[in-house]
């Protein structure tokens, strides 16, 4: 069957190269701009009165809008059969590594949803939003308290954002302290892609420091990479092989001591909150996840909420706005005063409400001893699945407990012809979501698995029992089960990196005579 881009729209005719030219996304719905028409409305309106005249003056549209006109039954079929494609995490299970994909509460939702939050607007003014901004310092205020630290921004939209902001507050403390000569970002191998980026974009150089055997991060190294042109280490921790860095307060008292600062990528939070503090082991910055570590939808790209924590060294430089209180009253500063290190907006308005909101009531229904207790069981969970794998995956530093994740490499697939892709979509067809493949990259055919704490007991045995039916699969040598793989899902395998270096982003009408062929 061809649609009228002549693209095959069955789901057993689909091609990889069908599925990245045209945005085939979704071969068994088409565009909403294909099932729509020009020609008539959704809906029924009277119509215009052409003496009215337009107030818009040499604003007013010269051309057709050109969207398509549906009926309200038909515009909702199409997004409720493309959102039954999706798989989510109120799906199903969902372990990717390193993300965090924990279960969101609904109480979150409910209260995200309350009129007087989500009806309010950025612009109103700030009389009129003293709640808010009273619940964005309360928010503020915990993740201080949580992190030991005396300072936050909240405005970064993602941990990348943080990340930015960070290293921004880093590099203009060093411009202020007379210091900007120091050019060099230590960023570990085993680190997030994210952090050696961050550094690049900021016009830094990026020097890789090696791992330990034990897959920690290697002090001496450190020491030894630390002159006068260094401007700080980016290092995460929990590290992304899912262990605790032991040598982290070295690392901090080396890096000070060299005139660097410590950021820290805290988007592991999720593992130690609760349980200690990283302003204690010495970080001068940390962004934290808010849709990671207090379960805030990830979004798919829409708005994130990445706040970053700094020193008392770092906070003259955090950026604007920030809140101030006076008596009863709350002001959000918006203009750098006279003499102010501050760094200007780094993004519209003042940051995610709506996350603000759900992260804080995640806080509040846990309590304290409740976030300590989720570290806990994440780690607790992790270390359940490593105990019941390890025998049938190979765990690389499977001779310490992990956190909250658990790293296996691909050498039990060794001579089956499966590699760890293939295990990957086999589980797609199991009804899984993949766990974190390839990554990190400092073990060959990584699989990075992270349960999170909301799982149940009987979740976590059924994927083991999948896992190790996989790979006995894989051993006993079905790999047309794994090569195959995924039959069942709406898209066969993709050509991935074409899709990724080519994307077409930009839906073209067809001509006609394209559409006539
Ligand atoms: C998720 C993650 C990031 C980036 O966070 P985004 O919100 O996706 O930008 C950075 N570092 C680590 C270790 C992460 O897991």
């Amino acid at each position: 069957m061809l649609n009228n881009q002549g693209r095959p729209t069955g789901v057993d005719n689909v091609t990889s190269s069908s599925a990245v030219n045209g945005a085939a996304l979704l071969p068994s719905e088409p565009l909403i701009f294909e099932i729509g028409t020009k020609e008539k409305s959704g809906v029924d309106l009277p119509a215009l009165d052409q003496n009215v005249g337009s107030k818009l003056g040499k604003f007013a549209r010269k051309s057709d809008i050109d969207l398509p006109a549906l009926t309200e039954p038909q515009a909702m079929r199409h997004y409720v059969r493309i959102s039954r494609l999706n798989y989510s995490i109120d799906a199903g299970f969902y372990p990717l590594g390193s993300c965090t994909m924990k279960h969101n509460p609904r109480l979150n939702e409910k209260m995200a949803r309350l009129p007087g939050i989500a009806d309010i607007h950025p612009l109103q003014p700030q009389s009129t939003v003293q709640g808010a901004i009273e619940l964005m310092e309360e928010l503020a205020h915990w993740l201080m308290e949580l992190t030991g630290t005396k300072a936050v921004s909240m405005t970064p939209k993602a941990g990348a954002h943080g990340e930015m902001c960070g290293m921004m507050a880093i590099k203009a403390a060093h411009e202020a302290n007379g210091q900007s000569h120091r050019n060099i970002v230590l960023v570990p191998e085993s680190a997030h892609g994210t952090n050696p980026a961050t550094a690049a974009f900021l016009g830094y150089k990026v020097k890789p420091i090696k791992a330990r055997e034990d897959g920690t991060v290697d002090v001496q190294a450190v020491k030894d990479a630390l002159d006068e042109n260094v401007a700080g280490i980016m290092l995460t921790n929990p590290n992304t092989c899912g262990l605790f860095e032991p040598d982290v307060i070295e690392i901090a008292d080396a890096v000070h001591e060299a005139g660097a600062y410590f950021y820290c990528d805290g988007a592991n939070f999720n593992a130690i909150m609760g349980v200690i503090r990283p302003g204690d082991l010495g970080i001068d910055a940390m962004h934290i996840n808010l849709h990671k570590t207090f379960s805030t939808p990830h979004g798919g790209g829409g708005p994130g909420a990445g706040p970053v924590v700094l020193s008392d060294a770092l906070a003259p430089f955090a950026p604007l706005p920030y809140a101030k209180r006076d008596g009863d009253k709350l002001t959000l500063v918006e203009n750098k005063g006279e003499g102010s290190d501050h760094l200007g907006r780094l993004s519209a308005f003042h940051g995610q409400m709506g996350m603000y909101v759900r992260a804080l009531t995640y806080m509040l229904s846990h309590g304290v001893d409740g976030l300590g207790r989720a570290a806990r069981d994440a780690v607790l969970n992790a270390n359940y699945l490593k105990a019941k794998l390890s025998d049938l995956y190979n765990a690389p530093y499977g001779d310490q407990p992990c956190m909250h994740e658990v790293l296996f490499d691909d050498s039990t697939l060794k001579g089956t012809g499966v590699s760890t892709l293939d295990l990957a979509k086999a589980m797609i067809d199991e009804g899984y979501h993949p766990m974190t493949m390839y990554f990190p990259l400092v073990v060959h055919g990584a699989m990075l698995i992270e349960p999170t704490e909301s799982e149940s007991l009987h979740t976590l045995d059924q994927f083991i029992g999948t896992m190790r039916e996989l790979m006995e699969d894989a051993k006993a040598g079905n790999v047309e089960r794994f090569t195959n793989a995924p039959m069942k899902a709406p898209m066969r395998r993709l050509d991935e990196t074409r899709a990724a270096r080519s994307p077409i982003l930009k839906w073209e009408a067809p001509t006609q005579q394209k559409a006539a062929e």
